[in-house]
C-alpha cells in the first residue's frame, strides 16, 4: 500500500519535471522584440505610452495598443539609457515609466536547473525507502515475541479452571481484586504489589494460574518466556524487554507473564561464557523497567520458575517479585480435584471413580493427571469404545509413569527367565520389608527402557522420608541385580539402572541428608551458567573427607545388600514361585501377587514414634 503509493509520487514528479522542462525551452510569448535604437526612435516619434521595466527586460506598451520587448543590460539605468541616446528630459518624463522587481526570472532561470537535481534527489528518496523496508526487517529482532490474550478472549482461564493449589489462588485474589478496581485501593493508599512470583516443579500450574489471574480479573495477557529474550545478537534481550512493558503499559491494567525466568533471572556475575553478559544486561533491563513503573497504571508482573534457589536476590528485593507463591504437588484431594476438571469434556464410564485414580498417582502433578486422562481417552477410542472406563484410566497411569509398553520388543526365553527371576527378586525384597512402599504390580512386559518393572506406591502422600525408608528402598533396588548373580551366577546390563539409582541414592543420603554418621552436609551444588542445565558441586571438603564419605556410602549399599541377601536366601521357594508366575501370566497385580504370599506372616511397618 504503501509501496504504491511512493510510486504513484515518483512518477508525479517525473512527468512534471519534464513538462516544466519542456516550458521552459519554448518560450510561448508572441510579443514582438526590438532593440534600443529602434524604441528610441519610437520614442522620439512619440509612439510610446508606457514602459515597464523589469531586470534585463522592459515592456513597451505603444499607442496603437501593442507591446514590444526590449533586453537592455542589467545595472544600466533606463533613464541614463535614453539620455544617451539623446532623448530630451521631457521626452522621459512624459513616459510612464514603471519598474517592478523581477521576480519569476528566478525562477525561470534555477529551474531548468534546479529539476535534475530534484529528480535525483526523488530518486534517492524512493530507493532509500525501499532500503529501510528491509531494515526495519531487521529492527524487528528488538521487538518482544510476546503472545497476547485479550481481555474478553473466549474460552478465557478463570479460578474454576485451577483445582487445588488454595494458598496461592488466595494469594492471587488480591492481584485480582486491585486489577478489577484500582481506584479503590490507590485511593486508600494502599501499595500494589508490582511483580509476583510463581515458584514449584513443573506442571503444578503456573502458567495455568498466571493465565487464571488475568480471565478473572478481564484485563489482557502478556505471555513472554525467559529464553524468548535471549537471542544471538547482544542487545536484542534488552530491547525486547524495553518492547514489552511498552505494549504492556498502553494496555493498563494488565498481566505481564514471564515464564522460566531463570534462564534471564540467574545469580549475576556467577558465571562465565559469551551469552552471561547478555542475560545480565536482559535482567538489568527487567529490574529497571520494574523499578520505573509507576505501580498505579496497574501492570502487574508475573513470573514463574521452577529454580527459585538460582535467581538472582536482586528479583527478590522489595519492590520488584517481594510477592512469592509456591505451588506445590497435589494432594489426594486436590489430584481428585483436578482429574474432575480435566473429566470435564471427556465421557467416563458410568462406574468411573475418580477417588482411586487420585489414591494411584502419588507425585502426579496436575499436567500428568491431564496427561493421564488424554492418554485414557486415546486409549479408548483406540478400542473404539464410546466411553473411557476406568480400565483405560489405570493402564495410563502406569504408561504415564514408565514410558508406553513395547510388545514388540519380545525377549527370547533366557533373556524373559533372567527378567522374570531380576523383578521377582525386587519384588519379594519389597514385600518382605515392612519400610518399603507395598508392591502394586509385578511385570516383565518391557517399558519404555526397562525390560520389566516392579511398581510400588506408596500408601499415603508422604511429606518427610525417614532413613528406614531409604534404606528399604535401597535394598529392593539392590534385590534385582543379587537375584541375578544368586540364581544364574552372572549378571546382566539389565541391573545397571537400578544400580546408578541405588548410588545416586546412597549418595544423597551421605551427602544431603546427613543419614550416613556425620552431622553435616557435603558438597553444595550450585549451577554453571555455562554448562547451561548441568549442576556443579562445590567441593567443600578435604580429600580425607572424601575419603570418609567414600566409605560411608559404601557401607551404606553393603548394609543394603546384606538385608536384601538375606531377605532372598530366606524366602528362596518364594522367589521361584513368583518367577514361574511372571513367566507364565508375564503380569502380576498387587491381589494376585500377595496371595502368593498368603502363607507367610510379613512384618508389619512400624511408624516413627518416641524412645
Ligand atoms: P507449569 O507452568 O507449572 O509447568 P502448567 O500451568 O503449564 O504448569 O500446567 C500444565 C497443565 O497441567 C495445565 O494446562 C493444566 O491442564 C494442568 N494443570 C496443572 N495444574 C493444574 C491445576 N491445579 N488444576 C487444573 N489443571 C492443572
Ligand atoms: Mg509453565
Ligand atoms: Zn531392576
Amino acid at each position: 500500500m504503501k509501496r504504491l503509493l511512493i510510486k504513484n509520487v515518483f512518477w508525479f514528479i517525473l512527468i512534471l519535471a519534464v513538462l516544466a522542462i519542456l516550458m521552459s525551452t519554448f518560450n510561448f510569448d508572441t510579443s514582438k522584440t526590438i532593440d534600443i535604437s529602434e524604441l528610441v526612435s519610437k520614442i522620439k516619434a512619440g509612439e510610446v505610452k508606457s514602459i515597464e521595466v523589469e531586470g534585463q527586460q522592459m515592456t513597451a506598451s505603444l499607442n496603437n495598443e501593442t507591446q514590444v520587448k526590449i533586453f537592455k543590460e542589467e545595472g544600466e539605468a533606463l533613464s541614463e539609457l535614453l539620455k544617451n541616446y539623446d532623448v530630451s528630459a521631457e521626452q522621459i518624463a512624459a513616459l510612464n515609466i514603471q519598474i517592478s522587481e523581477k521576480q519569476n526570472d528566478w525562477a525561470a532561470l534555477l529551474l531548468p536547473a534546479l529539476l535534475p537535481l530534484l529528480l535525483l534527489g526523488a530518486l534517492f528518496y524512493f530507493f532509500f525507502r525501499q532500503a529501510q523496508g528491509q531494515n526495519i526487517k531487521a529492527m524487528s529482532f528488538g521487538e518482544s515475541r510476546v503472545r497476547e490474550t485479550p481481555k474478553n478472549a473466549k474460552n478465557k482461564i478463570t479460578f474454576k479452571d485451577v483445582a487445588g493449589i488454595k494458598e496461592a489462588k488466595e494469594e492471587l485474589h488480591e492481584v485480582v481484586e486491585f486489577l478489577m478496581n484500582p481506584k479503590k485501593f490507590i485511593a486508600l493508599g494502599a501499595k500494589i504489589p508490582k511483580g509476583v512470583l510463581l515458584m514449584g516443579v513443573p506442571g503444578t500450574g503456573k502458567t495455568l494460574l498466571a493465565r487464571a489471574v488475568a480471565g478473572e480479573a478481564n484485563v489482557p495477557f502478556f505471555h513472554i518466556s525467559g529464553s524468548e529474550f535471549v537471542e544471538m545478537f547482544v542487545g536484542v534481550g534488552a530491547s525486547r524487554v524495553r518492547d514489552l512493558f511498552k505494549k504492556a503499559k498502553k494496555q493498563a491494567p494488565c498481566i505481564v507473564f514471564i515464564d522460566e525466568i531463570d534462564a534471564v533471572g540467574r545469580q549475576r556475575g556467577s558465571g562465565l561464557g559469551g551469552s552471561h553478559d547478555e542475560r545480565e544486561q536482559t535482567l538489568n533491563q527487567i529490574l529497571v523497567e520494574m523499578d520505573g513503573f509507576d505501580p498505579r497504571i496497574g501492570v502487574i508482573v508475573v513470573a514463574a520458575t521452577n529454580r527459585p534457589d538460582v535467581l538472582d536476590p536482586a528479583l527478590l528485593r522489595p519492590g520488584r517479585f517481594d510477592r512469592r507463591v509456591t505451588l506445590n504437588l497435589p494432594d489426594i484431594n486436590e489430584r481428585e480435584a483436578i482429574l474432575k476438571i480435566h473429566a470435564k469434556n471427556k465421557p467416563l464410564g458410568k462406574g468411573v471413580n475418580l477417588r482411586p485414580v487420585a489414591e494411584r498417582t502419588p507425585g502426579f502433578s496436575g499436567a500428568d493427571l491431564a496427561n493421564l486422562l488424554n492418554e485414557a481417552a486415546i486409549l479408548a477410542a483406540r478400542r473404539d469404545k464410546h466411553k473411557i472406563e476406568t480400565q483405560e484410566i489405570f493402564e495410563s497411569i502406569e504408561k504415564v509413569l514408565l514410558g508406553p509398553e513395547r510388545k514388540s520388543h519380545i525377549l527370547n526365553e533366557h533373556e524373559k527367565c533372567i527378567t522374570a527371576y531380576h523383578e521377582a527378586g525386587h519384588a519379594l525384597v519389597a514385600h518382605m520389608m515392612p519400610h518399603a512402599d507395598p508392591v502394586h504390580k509385578v511385570s516383565i512386559i518391557s517399558r519404555g527402557l526397562a525390560a520389566g518393572y516392579t511398581m510400588k506406591l506408596p500408601t499415603e502422600d508422604r511429606y518427610l522420608h525417614s532413613r528406614s525408608e531409604f534404606m528399604a528402598d535401597l535394598a529392593v533396588l539392590v534385590a534385582g541385580w543379587l537375584t541375578e548373580k544368586m540364581i544364574f551366577n552372572d549378571v546382566t546390563t539389565g541391573a545397571s539402572n537400578d544400580l546408578k539409582h541405588a548410588t545416586r541414592l546412597a549418595c544423597q543420603m551421605v551427602k544431603e541428608y546427613s543419614m550416613g554418621g556425620e552431622l553435616r552436609t557435603f558438597g553444595e551444588r550450585e549451577d554453571m551458567v555455562f554448562l547451561g542445565r548441568e549442576i556443579h558441586e562445590r567441593k567443600d571438603y578435604s580429600e580425607k573427607t572424601a575419603e570418609k564419605i567414600d566409605k560411608e556410602i559404601e557401607s551404606l549399599l553393603n548394609k543394603a545388600e546384606k538385608t536384601a541377601e538375606q531377605i532372598l536366601t530366606d524366602y528362596r521357594e518364594k522367589l521361584d514361585i513368583v518367577a514361574s508366575n511372571l513367566l507364565e501370566k508375564e503380569t502380576l497385580e498387587r491381589k494376585e501377587f500377595a496371595s502368593l504370599f498368603k502363607d507367610i506372616k510379613v512384618p508389619t511397618k512400624t511408624k516413627i514414634s518416641k524412645k
